[in-house]
């Protein structure tokens, strides 16, 4: 049996990045930058109004004492294009609109409620700051300026800045492609009291979590308990070169437990199978060729935390994402837990205005599926010991990482 850190060491040092891609920038949610993005130009791209009012001349106001009029030389709107031949002169204005180009010899913007109108002239009575309510060019973006590093998860606030700036396509690691296959001979859509059998209940699990992972996950189906079956499906996927397969159930140490001996059939290196952990303790990992090979216990919240802390972490690797840091947290319950085994639990966080903590709920147990509805983040407890204290800080991590960048739970 391998500890936990040292099983995610030989995952990650397995994992090499995959290619990379070119894709329209509206195609990269939820992709990878695989190199870092600078800007191609200035942003706001000219000198700016952030008002509508009047834009003047600070220099020739100050020259003058208040109240002040001044003579309104013509309208400049949002979209008008830059005016080369615009003087304004000591008592002369512009109306001018929010985000409208400001002339260049003027340097402030006054507030349309700052001001009254009689015809052709506004009066006000105060002195104005030379760049008072004006956006300067590149004043946001400098050309040059770093948008963003490679290994960066795009959010929409990327797609915010891709668009203002017209970086119009970007550089993205390939989708890590992820085969899932169900193995169990219960596992049917006609279960019921009677009958022996249940539903599958992590396949759309998994798919689901993978796809919002922005991976491109095909389910292959269930194999029921069958190890030839299972042996030609994975040659056939072996020939279509899957980065990772991920297969649930028959990983333990019962009889129709196949997945084991015929990876070894199949020439599979085994980097690991079984690991200190708590759920999910017959985990295996194997490389076949290129191909990462997952196999996680069947019951629903070992298949969880199989895939929430064995498969993300290697997928984060095979795009050239760094390791996951957990969040902090102040353990608000005494809680039991089994000596030597790193534990993740289903847990809520809260928050105070100071403070972080976090509950572990009860029914822990692998196979219940409804303190899942209850949680909101994986609370992980360390080896040593066979308690945790209320009051110790702990470890926890998002339900889902793709639900909030980095730094935010
Ligand atoms: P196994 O890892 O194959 O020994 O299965 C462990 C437990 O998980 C058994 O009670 C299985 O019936 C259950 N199980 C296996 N696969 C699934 C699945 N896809 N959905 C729900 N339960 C499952
Ligand atoms: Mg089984």
């Amino acid at each position: 049996m391998i500890l936990f850190p040292d099983a995610i060491h030989q995952i990650i040092s397995t994992a090499s990045p995959v290619p990379e891609e070119q894709v329209a920038y509206e195609r990269s949610l939820g992709r990878v930058l695989s190199s870092k993005i600078l800007s191609p130009e200035a942003l706001p791209p000219f000198t700016n109004s952030a008002m509508d009012g009047f834009a003047v001349s600070s220099r020739h106001i100050a020259s003058q004492s208040g109240p002040f009029r001044m003579r309104v030389n013509g309208i400049i709107a949002a979209g008008d294009a830059v005016r080369e031949h615009c003087e304004t002169g000591p008592n002369e204005c512009w109306e001018i609109m929010t985000g409208a180009v400001v002339p260049p010899d003027c340097d402030a913007v006054i507030k349309v409620e700052e001001t009254t109108r009689e015809g052709d002239t506004i009066q006000f009575s105060r002195l104005v700051r030379a760049g008072e309510n004006i956006r300067k060019a590149g004043e946001d973006f400098q050309m040059g300026k770093e948008v963003s590093d490679g290994g960066t998860r795009v959010y929409p606030e990327h797609l915010m800045s891709f668009a203002a700036l017209g970086i119009n396509s970007v550089s993205v690691y390939r989708k890590p492609t992820v085969a899932v296959v169900s193995t169990g001979a219960e596992l049917t859509s006609d279960a019921g009291p009677g009958t022996g059998k249940i539903r599958n209940s992590t396949a759309p699990y998994l798919l689901s979590e993978l796809n919002a992972l922005g991976v491109d996950a095909r389910f292959l189906g269930v194999i029921a308990d069958d190890p030839k079956a299972f042996l030609s499906l994975m040659e056939t996927e072996l020939g279509r070169n899957v980065d990772v397969i991920l297969s649930t159930g028959a990983v333990s140490m019962g009889r129709y437990d196949f997945v084991a001996p015929a990876l070894r059939d199949l020439g599979a290196e085994i980097l690991f199978h079984k690991v200190a952990i708590r759920p999910g303790k017959p985990l295996l990992f194997a490389k076949l060729g290129k191909t990462a090979f997952f196999g996680v216990p069947g019951n629903p919240v070992s298949t969880a935390v199989g895939l929430r802390f064995f498969v993300e972490p290697y997928l984060r690797s095979l795009q050239g994402l760094s390791p996951e840091r957990p969040y902090r947290a102040v353990l608000e319950n005494d809680t039991k837990k089994p000596l030597g085994l790193r534990c993740f639990f289903k847990a809520e966080v809260s928050h105070t205005q100071t403070l972080r903590t976090v509950k572990i709920l009860r029914g822990q147990e692998s196979f219940r599926v409804a303190p899942c509805l209850a949680s909101n983040c994986w609370a992980v407890l360390p080896e040593d010991g066979d308690s945790v204290v209320n009051g110790s800080e702990i470890d926890i991590y998002p339900l889902h990482s793709w639900s909030s960048k980095e730094g935010i739970l």
